[in-house]
């Protein structure tokens, strides 16, 4: 039978584009948002928690390293034996690099030191390193700490007694009994014990930590992932931000270096200072959430895959389903008059356009009403379905039949003759009387009227004419068929 033709088409993708645009809208706005959201989460937190932890630990590991140092420092200050030494007029110069010498080696530190105001003389463990002097830049901490009100102070510089290597100095004013300077006493430890707190934090928490002089010097460390700069007010990334966080004593920052966020916090060291900057970058801890993100559309885009191809596949079962009920018969499956009108109409046309003949059979079951008095309608009603199936098979199968009436059918016949139609006729008559017959359904006979459509017929002239055929068919004492005049 031909295939009728498919409607609705233009609704169904509209349908189908909808849901993808809500499902796309809603999929990647909550992951967009879920993204977002544990960005802000993750940025609170190193901010909240991470950088005030790390400078924490760097600021008491810092004071851990200085404890000692300091507490030797005030030691020797307070030494007797040293002030006793001075007040000798710095006779024994052996006597004094032993003392430092052992001070030295007791306490582990990398120098230490005696500074007198008397002789201007700087004594190391190995001997009279020089003779401070006023004039030379590298002895301008001996001036400040002899002039300074506090009693000590904690100062970052090159040791010229160990190849200048950068060392943190504790200089401690050595007072005699009445309150006079004498000079200035102290140790100094090696930066390489502070670089190893850094490394760990950047290690451990992959975390950058440096120190930063009230100038802007980096000291010991550097910024994430940056050769240290000489100062943080030269650094283009930095400087700015550097220069708020000095001046307002500290906070928490944010700024931006080679494309991506830096959170940055800053504490001021108010015993030494110096400035701690510690900072992280947000990349490694959001690269789980953009891989989560990643995950998620992925997901997504297969989800939406199977429900649009879901509901794709629903729609044509259904629209399928709705265009049968809206096309056939449901008691015999046979076309209903809608359809099949929408078929005859096509057949017309295409009759006119290739000048090819077109036919109808008209069939009408004899005495139907008599089976339906005799045994009922529900055998009457399989009489129906079984006059249609039979029927059809002595049809070809592109030949639409229709459902015409009650008990009354309409075969049409493209590229048929008035001869072609009465064997058609013929046919669908004897096959469904054996089925008929075959299923029990007693004698069912048909009547059969047949008509060529003549040149420029309409198609309901052309049924008229069939009609009058069967009549004379019904006249002339049913089960046979008759065909109208050419
Ligand atoms: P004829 O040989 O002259 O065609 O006589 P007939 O009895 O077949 O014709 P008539 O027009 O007198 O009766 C047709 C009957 O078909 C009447 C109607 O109740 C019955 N009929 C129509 N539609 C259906 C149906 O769907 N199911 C059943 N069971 N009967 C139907
Ligand atoms: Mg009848
Ligand atoms: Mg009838």
């Amino acid at each position: 039978m031909e295939e009728l033709p498919r409607t609705g088409i233009g609704e169904k993708g509209r349908l189908i584009g909808t849901i993808t645009v809500l499902l796309v809208a809603g999929f990647v706005g909550t992951s967009l948002f879920a993204f977002f959201a544990s960005r802000d989460s993750i940025r609170l937190s190193i901010e909240r928690n991470s950088l005030p932890t790390a400078a924490e630990y760097v600021y008491s590991s810092l004071q851990k390293e200085l404890l000692e140092p300091i507490f030797v420092s005030s030691m020797m200050a307070s030494d007797t034996f040293l002030h006793d030494w001075i007040s000798r007029g710095e006779a024994d110069v052996g006597a004094i690099l032993k003392y430092l010498s052992e001070i030295q080696s007791r306490y582990g530190m990398f120098t230490a030191f005696f500074v007198s105001d008397g002789t201007k003389r700087y004594y190391e463990p190995k001997g009279i390193l020089k003779l401070i002097s006023r004039e030379d830049a590298r002895d301008e901490w001996y001036y400040r700490v002899r002039a300074m009100a506090e009693p000590y102070e904690i100062n970052l510089d090159p040791d010229m007694a160990h190849g200048d290597a950068m060392t943190v100095f504790i200089n401690y004013r050595v007072l005699d009994s009445s309150g006079a300077y004498l000079g200035a006493a102290g140790v100094g430890i090696s930066v390489a014990r502070m670089n190893a707190i850094v490394e760990s934090l950047r290690l451990d928490r992959d975390t950058a930590a440096y120190f930063v002089d009230q100038d802007g010097n980096i000291l010991i460390g550097a910024p994430y992932g940056v050769e240290p700069a000489p100062r943080v007010h030269d650094d283009p990334a930095l400087h700015a931000v550097a220069k708020a966080a000095i001046s307002a004593g500290g906070g928490s920052f944010r700024y931006r270096r080679n494309g991506s966020e830096r959170l940055l916090l800053v504490k001021q060291l108010p015993e030494i200072g110096w400035f701690l900057f510690v900072e992280r970058t947000e990349d490694t801890v959001l690269t789980s959430a953009s891989r989560a993100l990643w995950l998620n559309l992925a997901v997504f885009t297969l989800i939406v895959f199977i429900v649009i191809l879901i509901t794709a596949m629903t729609i044509d079962r259904y629209q399928s389903r709705l265009e049968r009920t809206a096309s056939y018969d449901q008691l015999t499956g046979a076309l209903n008059r809608m359809s099949f009108g929408v078929l005859c109409e096509h057949a017309v046309k295409e009759a006119t356009r290739s000048g090819s003949p077109l036919s109808i059979v008209m069939l009408d079951i004899d005495d139907f009403k008599r089976i339906n008095d005799e045994r009922g309608h529900h055998a009457g009603d399989k009489v129906l379905g079984l006059v249609v199936a039979g029927g059809q098979s002595g049809l070809r199968q592109s030949d639409p039949l229709c459902r015409w009436g009650g008990e009354e059918f309409i075969a049409l016949l493209a590229n048929c003759d008035i001869d072609g139609a009465i064997n058609a006729a013929e046919k669908f008559r004897a096959s469904a009387m054996a089925l008929c017959g075959s299923e029990g359904c007693g004698q069912v006979t048909l009547s059969a009227g047949v008509a060529t459509r003549r040149p420029d017929e309409n198609f309901y002239s052309l049924v008229g004419r069939a009609d009058e055929a069967l009549l004379l068919a019904k006249r002339l004492g049913k089960d046979r068929t008759e065909s109208a005049e050419p």
